[in-house]
């Protein structure tokens, strides 16, 4: 197997990893876009607009880490399956 072929067995694999975990949902009745998710978030999965009052999530980038669920200060986060 050439080593492009072994990497991409190796994301597809983490990848399978990540999504068994679940994804990141918002209960948008509790955000309040303050972006504290989008500041903790290392690989920039999330996007928060205060004016806009717009959250969005990319779930291929999101490795299920949390950070951004134990940084809301309002528990709007949660991790679920
Ligand atoms: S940290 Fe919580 S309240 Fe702030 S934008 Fe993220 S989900 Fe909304
Ligand atoms: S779980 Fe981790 S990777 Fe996913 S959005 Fe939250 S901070 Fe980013």
């Amino acid at each position: 197997m050439s080593k492009l072929k072994r990497n991409i067995a190796e994301i597809k694999c983490l990848r399978k990893i990540f999504e068994a975990k679940g994804s990141i949902k918002n209960d948008f009745k509790k955000c309040v876009y303050c972006g504290l998710c989008q500041k903790v978030c290392s690989v920039d999965a999330i996007a928060v607009s205060k004016d806009q009052k717009t959250w969005s999530i990319e779930d291929d980038i999101c490795v299920r880490c949390t950070h951004c669920v134990f940084k809301c200060p309002i528990k709007a986060l949660t991790l679920q399956k």
